[in-house]
C-alpha cells in the first residue's frame, strides 16, 4: 500500500526538536502546493541548507521524521527567484518513483491543511496557537484544543465462496470496480457502519463482519478501515444511484478492472483474486 515504504522509516512520533539542523527537510506551501527543488531525475524537498539565502519568517512547525531526518512546515518564506523551485499539489506525489518522498509529501500536505484550517478557534473565533508539546492547536482565549481530524471510513470486501461483490462508483476517475466504502457516522460502531453502508449502497445484508487492516488515506483526510463480510449472493442487488453506477458479483479469475494495490481496496481485491 502507499504507506508501505520500507526500508525507509517514517516516524510521526511528535518530538519537537529543540534545535534545527541544516539537514532538516523544509515544507513550504504556496496556494496549497508544496515547494520542491529539482535534483537529479526527480524533484525533492529542500533541506534547510538549500534555503539559507532565503528568509524563513514565521513559525517552523515540526511535522515528523523520515529516516531520522526531521521535517518542518515553514509558514512564511520570502522566496525570491522562485525559478529554481517547483510547486506541486498532493496528487503529484503519487507519481514519484521515490516512495518515501511521495509519502512524506502527501502526509505533509494533509498536516499543512489541518494547521491552516484551524488558524482560528471554531468555538470563539480567536487566533489559535500551534502547540509544541503535542500535535495540537490551542485557543489562548477559551482553551479549546483541537487534535488532528481524521475521518474514519469503512471499506468492505463482500464475498460468497469464489465470488466477490464489486461496485463502480459515480466519482471513480477510472473505469474500475472497487469495494463498497463509506464514512462511519456519529453514534455507530465500525461494524454498524459496514452493515449500514452495504445496505444503503447495494441493498443487501452481510454477516460475519471481520476486521482486515487499516490504511491512512491523506487524499481525503480519512482512515480507511478494511473489513471482510459474507453475503448470500442470491439477494437482490439494489444500488444507490446517487453514489453507484453498477454493482455485481464477479468470480475469481474473471475480475474487472480494479484500483492498484497502493490502496487497501486494491490490496483486498488482489488478495481475494489470489485465493
Ligand atoms: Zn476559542
Amino acid at each position: 500500500m502507499i504507506q508501505d515504504i520500507a526500508p525507509h522509516i517514517f516516524n510521526n512520533h511528535f518530538n519537537f526538536p529543540s534545535a534545527t539542523s541544516v539537514d532538516d527537510l523544509i515544507f513550504y506551501f504556496r496556494d496549497n502546493k508544496l515547494m520542491l527543488v529539482q535534483n537529479g531525475d526527480e524533484p525533492e524537498l529542500p533541506r534547510r541548507e538549500n534555503l539559507l539565502q532565503l528568509d524563513i519568517t514565521g513559525q517552523s512547525v515540526f511535522l515528523f521524521s523520515i529516516n531520522n531526518q526531521n521535517c518542518f512546515w515553514v509558514e512564511d518564506l520570502s522566496v525570491n527567484g522562485t525559478d529554481n523551485y517547483l510547486f506541486e499539489e498532493m496528487n503529484f506525489f503519487r507519481t514519484l518513483k521515490r516512495k518515501e518522498m511521495a509519502w512524506i509529501g502527501i502526509v505533509g500536505t494533509q498536516l499543512m491543511n489541518w494547521y491552516t484550517q484551524n488558524k482560528f478557534c471554531g468555538n470563539c473565533g480567536h487566533k489559535t496557537i500551534i502547540q509544541t508539546n503535542e500535535r495540537a492547536i490551542k485557543c489562548p482565549e477559551c482553551s479549546q484544543t483541537v487534535y488532528p481530524r481524521i475521518s474514519p471510513a469503512i471499506i468492505v470486501g463482500i464475498t460468497a465462496g469464489d465470488k466477490i461483490l464489486l461496485a463502480r462508483g459515480k466519482n471513480f476517475r477510472s473505469n474500475f470496480y472497487s469495494l463498497v466504502a463509506g464514512y462511519a457516522d456519529i453514534g455507530e460502531s465500525l461494524e454498524d457502519a459496514v452493515a449500514r453502508e452495504v445496505k444503503e449502497e447495494v441493498g443487501i445484508d452481510v454477516t460475519n463482519i471481520r476486521y482486515y487492516k487499516s490504511q491512512p488515506w491523506p487524499f481525503s483526510g480519512s482512515m480507511m478501515i478494511g473489513y471482510w463480510a459474507d453475503a448470500d449472493p442470491n439477494q437482490l442487488i439494489v444500488i444507490d444511484e446517487s453514489e453507484i453506477v453498477e454493482a455485481a458479483w464477479f468470480t475469481r479469475g474473471n475480475l474487472p478492472n480494479r484500483p492498484p494495490n497502493l490502496s487497501i481496496a486494491g490490496e483486498m481485491i488482489e488478495l481475494f483474486e489470489r485465493g
